[in-house]
Order: structure tokens, then sequence, then C-alpha cells
């Protein structure tokens, strides 16, 4: 095999407004925090910024639990690590499914020998209290899942009182926040939510590679009645709870930790604490409400009904009538060097999706999607003439 000529080019990575579900764009001080020289991964300024880490997904989070970490991997990783650690075969989960991340969880925890059962409502819509007392209920699960940011449909799913529903059922609360972490409010202590995880490459601006994670104490108490060791050794929370230098033994070798990914995650961490969950969350807001005036304003529909349920991270909008959604996030893309979404799993065909996340929250962003977004109306339209 001789060298491939194409790796014998430069790099070409071009210049890209990054306005879609995630990743988000990084910005400089971020790129350069990951650009910084290797250091080993057991050397005590490694430990130091690992530490750094956790102390910024405990406020991120709203936590002091002890149990709290990155996992070296996307947000799919997390989703794998908080189910494998929970879950062992022939417990009952119950996954609350609006969208592609209930399916995945569920998915999930059938690989692993779970009885999982399904809790449906049509994309767009949230999960009540009554609908979620009525499952728990029914299904007696050790386990819910449910999503806070549902990041294909656009819902944001109010939390207020499922932890301590799912207490009184003897349920433990698993929470997907991956697509909403920063950009609304959550509350992991007040909020009663047992495993709580995210993403780097949303709201925090860092690069796709870590997720922060964290376990309550009824989580961790769950993890050690274990009758059987979880069924991955590199996401087995034992052993990343010592790497992390949260079980007060000395730490160990678990696996070489990418180093640069959690600089960039620490600098996103530190970026969100100089600005304050509540300046984050406001900004969050204010910039989706003028996105969605801006939308309604090109005759566009939102797919979801209640302001209260939208998620101020990604917008939905439905696909215009005789227009390609395909067509569309081609054009934006071709001629605007901006990147929106068609759907995803049961909301493909149906939606354009706009992410408007941490630094690229801004109100001139949401001015440059709105003007690509006429030009495609009036171009897309034209060409199909
Ligand atoms: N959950 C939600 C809500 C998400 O939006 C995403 C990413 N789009 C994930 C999980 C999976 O994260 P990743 O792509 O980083 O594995």
């Amino acid at each position: 095999v001789s060298p491939p000529q194409r790796l014998l080019q430069p790099l070409a990575v071009p210049e890209r407004l990054l306005l879609g579900p995630g990743p988000s764009n990084v910005p400089p001080r971020i790129l350069a925090a990951g650009s910084r020289q290797l250091l080993g991964h057991m050397h005590p300024e490694v430990l130091q910024v690992m530490d750094e880490i956790k102390m910024g997904i405990q406020y991120a989070f709203q936590t002091q639990n002890q149990l709290t970490l990155a996992i070296s991997g996307t947000g799919h990783c997390a989703m794998e690590a908080a189910l494998l650690n929970l879950l062992e075969h022939g417990d009952t989960a119950l996954m609350a499914v609006n969208g592609i991340w209930g399916q995945r969880a569920a998915d999930i925890a059938r690989r692993l020998g779970a009885h999982v059962h399904e809790l449906l409502k049509p994309p767009g819509e949230y999960f009540t209290l009554w609908d979620i007392k009525e499952g728990l209920a029914r299904h007696k699960p050790s386990v819910l899942f449910i999503t806070h940011g549902e990041s294909s449909t656009g819902v944001l799913q109010p939390l207020e009182g499922l932890g301590e529903l799912c207490h009184w059922h003897g349920c433990l609360l698993l929470v997907d926040a991956v697509a909403s972490l920063g950009g609304a409010p959550i509350f992991m202590d007040q909020q009663e939510i047992d495993v709580l995880y995210s993403g780097s490459q949303k709201v925090l601006n860092a690069p796709p590679g870590s997720a922060p994670i964290s376990f309550s104490e009824r989580a961790r108490e769950k993890m050690l009645r274990r009758k059987t060791k979880p069924s991955s050794f590199y996401l087995d929370m034992g052993w990343l709870a010592n790497y992390w230098g949260c079980d007060g033994e000395p730490r160990r070798y678990h696996h070489t930790a990418p180093i640069n990914s959690f600089f960039s995650l620490r600098e996103g961490l530190a970026m969100l604490a100089e600005l304050g969950l509540e300046s984050s969350w406001e900004r969050h807001r204010a910039n989706c409400a003028q996105l969605c005036q801006g939308l309604r304003d090109l005759g566009l529909e939102l797919f979801v009904k209640e302001e209260k349920a939208r998620l101020p991270t990604i917008t939905t909008v439905r696909v215009p009538e005789g227009y390609d959604w395909k067509e569309i996030t081609d054009f934006l893309m071709d001629n605007h060097a901006i990147e929106i979404a068609g759907g995803l799993g049961p909301s493909v065909g149906k939606v354009l999706r706009i992410g408007l996340m941490g630094c690229n929250s801004t109100s001139g962003n949401v001015d440059r999607v709105l003007r690509a977004l006429r030009d495609a109306l009036e171009c897309c339209c034209r060409s199909r003439l």
C-alpha cells in the first residue's frame, strides 16, 4: 500500500457557522487550551485540571455530588455509562420516549438485558407529572430515563417534581441534558436527579469527546449493591471514580485520558463559570425568543406549540409546504457557510433545527441565520418555478 495522495495534501478545514444541533463553534480561548503541549495523564497538573473540571461540572449541574466526573467519550458514551452502571440484567427500566434519545436509551438498556418499557409521547410534546406517575405505578421500574433537552424535536422537558415522584416509587431518575446544559435551568440536587449527564460540544463550546456526568448518593448505593460487574471495563464507574479522585483512595491508572480534550472542557466550564449560569440561561432565552419571532415573521411555523416547552438551545420549525428540507439546508451551507439541520429520528422530513448554543447564541447570529433563511425560501422556491 503506497502513501495515500490525499494525506500528502494539507488538512482542509473551512470556516463555517455551526448553527445545527451541535457541535457548536469553538472560541479561540478553548481552541488554544486544546492545542497546549501534552502532559502525562497521571501528572499532578493534569489531576488538578481534572479536579477543576469536577468543580465546574458541580457548578453547571448545581450539585454537591462527590461522584462527578467527565467521561472520555461523547454524549452517547455518557448515556451508555449511566445505563450500564445503573442497570443489571433483569432490572426494569422505563424510558420516556418523545424523540430519538428515549429510543436510543431503550436500545442500550435492552442490550444490557434489562426489561424495558417505553412511555410514549408524540414528537414535539413533553411528559406531565401525571404521565410519569402512571408509568411508574404500572411498570415499577428501578430507573426512569428522560431527556431534558430533546434535540431531535426541540422540546424542553419540565423536571419539577419528577425526582420526588420517582423516589416515592422507589425509582432512580436519569436525565439526559446533553443539549440543554447551560442553556436552560437545571438543579441536580434540588430536583433530586440521580444521574445527570451532558456533552462538551454544545453550550460548553468545547470539541466533542468528553462528557460531564454525576451520580447521587442513591445512585451510588444502587451501584454498590450490584451483584454483577458492569459489562464495560472502560466505563466502570468504580474505576472511573478512583481515577477522578472521587473515592478517597490513591488514584490508579485506568485509561490514558484524552488530556487535551480535558484542557478544552476545563476552559468551556471556566467560561460558563465566568459568565454565570443565570446570565447564560438568560442569553439563550432571549436569543431563542428573537429567533422564534423572526421565524414567524418569515411565515414559518414553530414545531413546538407551547412557548414554555421550547428548548432555548435548539429551535425546531416545520419544513414549509412545498419545500424540500435538504434543499434549504444545502442552500445555507453552500451560499452562507451556515449549518442548520433537518430532523432526526421521528422528526426527519418534518422539521429544520437551528441551534444557538454558548458563544453561538448571539443576536448577530440570529440575524444572520434569518437573512440566510429568507434568501433560501426565495431561491429554493424560485429554482423550482
Ligand atoms: N442526547 C442528546 C439530547 C443529544 O442532543 C445528543 C447529541 N446530539 C446526544 C445525546 C448524543 O451526544 P453525542 O453525539 O455527543 O454522542
